[in-house]
């Protein structure tokens, strides 16, 4: 093999979650035909209703003038226009913003505008400053563990804990008086909702957050991938926040595309310049057939009012399943607690003093036939130790409603016999 640039090594590896898939693959793949329960997955369900609008935005798209223009001709880096003008008339009717298409950048998945924003805000800079890419608030998508050219480009804090010790619920808060935004900060990422844990970050802490990063021209990217108005996977009040350091980022992944890999960013035109300009370094534009169907499932409405009557309700019953579940099997005695579910297609659960390691816990599970993510995948950036980061894992709200109910049942017993045994 040729030797690797520094870049092309950082690249290799397999950051967060992704050393755990290998494993997962392997594991099922061993256990062919025999019943596995696989709560560990981050690609969303197949629903019929959403299934049938994207079917039907492609039949209008096939039988329209405009099917030559989209897939054979290329675009403009910043977009397909239609989707462009779509996204803008729905987010300042619906915000009561004064967005122009400047304001809106398209790029082939959110990922890659996460990619583009770590290394284009932060990294080495001319100075020979290594500029950070700061999470405000741990845990956090394992994702943003792989998105930085340079190692050791990514700063996580560590949160701070609201229990509620009689529900067995727990929710995190972003320290204020830890978290470090300033002039060696390139720039800021968080999800609202969370992957992993559910959580939303309030109106407030957004503000602050955003705040605290104003005086240093430092950009804020909010990702919501879970948010409204699509897929509108938040179980709570959640308004997006826009204002001039803020970048707020959708995907229609969980809206029922992923396969497309449309992603989008909303805010200022100058932040949005510098990605888009990385953007047609890196791929020219995103693919335009998904581009396309999106913009006909905006304009009309459809992709709004699936996600709040389809996707939403969903998810957020098999939220209802699981914590019923545990709360049914896990002796209230024992310290359990699961984060608030306010959002998004996971439930995070802690075990206080767990005996045993995460990974360990994952390897017993797996013997009970159950698949979950250890949590220590979705600390990237946190580089201090702290037991909590191996006290805590992923459960994923992708399976059958029974599924879930069978596998929290082998949780809470496996569970409670880990305990035990200590
Ligand atoms: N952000 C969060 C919080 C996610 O959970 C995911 C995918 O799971 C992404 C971003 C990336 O999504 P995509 O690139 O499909 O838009």
């Amino acid at each position: 093999n040729p030797p690797l640039s520094a870049i092309g090594q950082q690249m290799s590896h397999l950051s967060g979650v992704r050393a755990i898939m290998k494993d997962i693959i392997e594991t099922l793949h061993a256990h062919k035909g025999k019943e596995l329960i696989n709560l560990s997955a981050g690609n969303p369900l197949i629903v019929p209703e959403v299934e049938q609008l994207w079917r039907d935005c492609t039949q209008e798209l096939l039988a329209s003038s405009e099917y030559g223009q989209v897939v054979c001709r290329y675009g403009t880096s910043q977009g397909y226009e239609p989707l462009i003008e779509a996204i803008v008339a729905d987010f300042n009717r619906r915000y009561d913003l004064n967005l122009t298409e400047k304001n809106v950048l398209i790029t082939p998945g959110s990922q890659t505008l996460y990619f583009y924003a770590a290394n284009g805000y932060a990294g080495l800079t001319e100075s020979g400053e290594m500029k950070q890419v700061v999470l405000p608030l741990s845990p956090e998508y394992t994702g943003y563990g792989g998105i930085s050219l340079h190692p050791d480009m990514v700063t996580a804090y560590r949160p701070r804990l609201d229990i509620d010790v009689a529900r067995h619920r727990f929710k995190y808060r972003p320290d204020f008086e830890q978290l470090k935004i300033d002039q060696s900060t390139g720039c800021v990422i968080f999800s609202r909702p969370c992957n992993p844990t559910g959580n939303v970050l309030t109106d407030l802490e957004v503000r602050q957050i955003a705040d605290q990063a104003l005086p240093y021209g430092v950009p804020v990217f909010v990702d919501a991938a879970y948010g409204p108005p699509f897929p509108s996977l938040n179980f709570t009040e959640l308004n997006p926040i826009f204002g001039s350091n803020l970048v707020h980022c959708l995907s229609l992944s969980k809206a029922g595309l992923p396969g497309e890999r449309v992603g989008v960013a909303i805010g200022d035109a100058s932040l949005l310049r510098v990605l888009e300009a990385f953007q047609t370094n890196a791929c020219i534009h995103a693919s335009r057939y998904g581009q396309a169907i999106a913009a006909l499932a905006i304009a009309n409405g459809a992709l709004a009012q699936v996600s709040t009557e389809v996707i939403r309700p969903f998810y957020q019953a098999k939220f209802t399943i699981l914590e019923s579940t545990l709360a049914e099997y896990l002796s209230p005695e024992l310290p359990w607690f699961l984060h608030q579910g306010e959002g998004g297609i996971f439930a995070w659960l802690w075990l206080q003093d767990l005996p045993i390691s995460d990974w360990e816990l994952y390897q017993r599970l797996k013997q009970v036939g159950v698949i979950v993510v250890p949590g220590s995948s979705f600390f990237p950036g946190l580089r201090e130790d702290w037991p909590h980061k191996q006290e805590c894992i992923r459960i994923s709200l992708t399976a059958g409603d029974t599924e879930i109910a069978t596998g929290m049942k082998r949780l809470a017993q496996t569970i409670i016999q880990v305990y035990q045994e200590a």
